[in-house]
């Protein structure tokens, strides 16, 4: 049944997304136009590429960032790179991303919210009616949100930068592979395999579950390196990983399925609205 489990992952690879004309020695280009935008969010993937400070510093004499409300006032227009921030949970937010997909040459989800849906989709756990009433009270009807979606389920996405916050060395190395027309591909290793690079103890060795095994690397292994569990803010490598992984953790640990899907909602992985029951799915462990 496994297999059939509502789950998302980032978008896996992008080589045959689009990228900005390749620069030719000798002819001085124009600036790519750079918008960064939020939706539904906390705003913290914007912060992110603020908090480049010396290495964005770097990047302005090769970009023009046109808009990017953190940083700057200025109106909407054409761009050819659009970063976009939060989940899509209003109509006021479906508007605001076919707008911003119609503006621009290359859109790029960037962070949990935006790729998965992220921490706005815990509100899923009550009925629109109870999440809106507890938030707004009586002024809800004057506030049209709804269930929380990733970018990808509006509007064509070409790439996605997964995170919360999203990595902000994977933002720089995604511009400078877009400014040198090289392809930028996400990490296909698990979380693990940087966690074993920077000789963490494992936290199965504490009889912790982590999520590490199924999840995105690209992090550095951030949080078991701080003795935090993973909690797959960078989404899932894929359902095949995520099967053999629920039947190790069963027959090994004895963690039922029903407890790795639960914490799979956290950043909207995992959205059924029912856990199933806690039988193995079928098959020795692997
Ligand atoms: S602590 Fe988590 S991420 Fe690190 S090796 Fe163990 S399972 Fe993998
Ligand atoms: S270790 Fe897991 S939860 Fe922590 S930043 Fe990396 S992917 Fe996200």
């Amino acid at each position: 049944m496994i297999d059939d489990l509502d789950v998302r992952c980032p978008i896996p690879d992008r080589g045959a997304a689009p990228i900005l004309p390749v620069p030719v020695e000798g002819v001085q280009a124009p600036r790519p136009r750079i918008g960064i935008f939020s939706l539904t969010s906390c705003e913290g993937c914007s912060l992110t590429i603020l908090e480049q400070e010396d290495e964005l510093l770097s990047l302005l004499g090769a970009i023009d960032i046109v808009d990017f409300r953190e940083a700057k006032s200025g109106a909407d227009g054409e761009v050819d790179i659009a970063f976009v921030d939060g989940a899509v949970s209003s109509p006021h937010d479906v508007a605001r991303v076919r707008q911003i997909r119609k503006n621009a040459r290359i859109l790029v989800a960037i962070g949990a919210c935006a790729c998965l849906g992220g921490v706005n989709t815990l509100k899923h756990a009550q009925s629109e009616h109870d999440y809106r009433q507890f938030v707004y009270g009586d002024r809800a009807p004057q506030f049209p949100t709804g269930d929380a979606r990733p970018l990808s389920a509006v509007v064509r996405v070409d790439y996605e930068l997964p995170g919360c916050p999203m990595v902000g060395a994977e933002f720089l190395r995604f511009v400078r592979c877009v400014l040198s027309g090289r392809p930028f591909r996400l990490p296909n290793d698990a979380v693990c395999v940087e966690c074993k690079r920077r000789g963490t103890l494992c936290l199965y060795e504490k009889g912790e579950t982590c999520l590490g095994p199924v999840t995105r690397g690209g992090c550095a292994a951030i949080c078991p390196a701080y003795g935090a569990r993973c909690e797959g803010c960078r989404g899932l490598l894929g359902n095949e990983q995520l099967r053999i992984f629920a039947r190790n953790c069963l027959q090994l640990h004895g963690t039922p399925l029903a407890e790795i899907l639960d914490r799979l909602r956290l950043f909207g992985v995992f959205q059924g609205e029912t856990l199933p029951d806690s039988q193995p799915p079928d098959g020795p462990p692997t």
